[in-house]
């Protein structure tokens, strides 16, 4: 299938998901449960789908490259087990990696924690011709640390600058980091993958009983469901704040993995293909070049 037509097929399938004006955006509006238009006996056809994407999105990566002009940042968020894993591991599989970087962030460590907040991030943005991916990011300052607030003690942040507008500080330094990078030619992808409490105890259980997926499990995980609602409201208050025509967010179902991953190409694709990228021109100076080196690698030693 052409990419042009890849390209529109996937702003079709990822728009419901969209939101870019967070003032009407309502997490209970999102069931996680939902797979669209299409049924458990499709999967198949999904499958079939997330290949057709995955190549086009190789094809879309390379002329990123190429014209080395635009960068991508997509960046996930959810709650554990949600599928971030997978989900970049499937729909980012056909992408050349000397044109792609993913970083998972984890809590953040003393060197880290001696700077602002952004800095880690910062440091991580893509630069021109890459996608760059965010495992975790720059949200959680306002998800685990809005949830659990005496985590901001030992970020060593003067104590006359918290208070009780830290949380609304926050939101706008996000949204004028988001603007900075986006006038800067960063393009931006947000996901949050929302999964079901319900769904999540059945792949913890799953990670408990399967062997080969033991590894996954950590003691850590379970301690957050308590806080299963604190956490939901948190995600529905940075969306709210933080969606915007250039950096907007994909509120994706993601009780079904494989609906998941069609819906997360999809909105990456579209990313991808409302840059405008094509492979640089040739000038004529170039061209002249070209002719000169393919006339010496003809000509008989
Ligand atoms: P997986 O469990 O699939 O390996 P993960 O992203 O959950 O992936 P973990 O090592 O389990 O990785 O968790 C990382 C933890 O770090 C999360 O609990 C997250 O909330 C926490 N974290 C990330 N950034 C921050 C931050 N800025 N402040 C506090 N905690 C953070
Ligand atoms: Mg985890």
């Amino acid at each position: 299938m052409k990419t042009r037509r890849v390209i529109k097929i996937a702003g079709r399938l990822a728009k419901p998901f969209r939101v870019t004006d967070g003032r009407k955006f309502r997490l209970k509006d999102v069931d996680p449960g939902e797979t669209g238009t299409l049924k458990a006996e499709d999967k198949p056809r999904a499958k079939e789908a997330l290949q057709i994407g995955v190549e086009a999105l190789a094809e879309l990566q390379d002329m990123l490259y190429a014209q080395d002009r635009w960068a991508v940042l997509v960046i996930f968020q959810a709650m554990d087990a949600a599928g971030k894993d997978g989900a970049i591991k499937h729909v980012m599989s056909g992408v050349n990696p000397q044109g792609c970087e993913v970083y998972s962030f984890k809590s953040p460590g003393p060197n880290e924690l001696d700077h602002d907040y952004l800095w880690r991030t910062h440091l991580r943005v893509p630069e021109r011709g890459r996608i760059g991916i965010f495992n975790r990011s720059y949200y959680e300052e306002v998800l685990v640390v809005r949830v659990k607030p005496e985590l901001l003690q030992y970020q060593k942040i003067p104590a006359r600058l918290v208070g009780k507008h830290l949380w609304d500080d926050r939101y706008e330094d996000i949204r004028s980091f988001e603007r900075y990078l986006a006038r800067n030619g960063v393009a931006i992808c947000k996901f949050f993958l929302h999964v079901s409490r319900e769904e999540q105890k059945r792949r913890f259980l799953e990670r408990l009983e399967r062997p080969e997926k033991n590894w996954k499990f950590s003691a850590n995980d379970i301690r957050e469901r308590p806080y299963w609602k604190d956490y939901m409201h948190a995600y529905e208050d940075a969306i709210r704040e933080t969606a915007a025509d250039h950096a907007p967010w994909y509120v994706v179902p993601a009780d079904n993995k494989w609906f998941t991953r069609v819906i997360v190409g999809a909105a990456i694709i579209h990313t991808l293909g409302s840059l405008d990228l094509h492979y640089p021109n040739v000038d004529k100076a170039k061209r002249k070049e070209l002719a000169v080196a393919k006339r010496a690698l003809l000509r008989p030693t």
